[in-house]
């Protein structure tokens, strides 16, 4: 399954969540960046200026990433993808790497959330995370950029039917819950 929605709107916590309920792990191709960043390895000295501008790592280096991630055996029984894909680039390879190990997508979640709620969020976390990239300015550029280059995703996945979108707003617990009910009533 793959976790979607605008920076702010709780992936990371929801993904971490839902994967438990599941007995899977949840992948965030956000913190494998992080944690790299954060151990000075080759990878993190090269995506440390990308992260804290906001931007996209290359879809190239993001890919191989996952590809290797999913790799793991503890994705064998299946995975709940948080912050991938992001790009249709990167659509296009999960596509092929899943073709390739005969596992379909189950569902793709997309949580809603409005903008301003988000920034506020956002915001808040800066204050007790400290995460490089949640200034005001980056903020702004990341909402930018999902917008244009994410959002349009969410129409491709609807056209192959599992979409699966839940309201992100309101306390973490019934999100949870929100999102466990669609998923099992989404199930085959
Ligand atoms: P958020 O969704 O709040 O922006 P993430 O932890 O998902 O936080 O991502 C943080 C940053 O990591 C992104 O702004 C980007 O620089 C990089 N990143 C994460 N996932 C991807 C991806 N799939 N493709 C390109 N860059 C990514």
């Amino acid at each position: 399954m793959i976790i979607m929605g605008p920076p702010g709107a709780g992936k990371g916590t929801q993904a971490g969540r839902v994967a438990e309920r599941f007995g899977i792990p949840a992948i965030s191709t956000g913190d494998i960046f992080r944690s790299n960043i954060k151990n000075g390895t080759d990878l993190g000295r090269q995506v440390e200026a990308i992260l804290s501008s906001g931007g996209y790592v290359p879809d190239q280096m993001t890919n191989e990433i996952v590809r290797d991630r999913l790799a793991w055996a503890d994705a064998a029984p299946g995975f709940l993808l948080d912050g991938y894909p992001r790009t249709t680039g990167q659509v296009d390879f999960l596509d092929k790497v899943l073709a390739a190990s005969g596992h379909p997508l189950d569902g793709v979640i997309v949580l809603t959330v409005d903008e301003d709620a988000v920034v506020a969020r956002l915001h808040k976390r800066a204050e007790t995370e400290g995460r490089a990239d949640d200034t005001e300015e980056v903020i702004r550029e990341r909402q930018a950029i999902y917008r244009a280059e994410t959002a349009p995703l969410i129409a491709i996945y609807a056209e192959h039917g599992i979409l699966v979108e839940v309201d992100g707003m309101g306390t973490v617990d019934e999100v949870t819950e929100r999102l466990v009910k669609a998923l099992d009533a989404d199930r085959p």
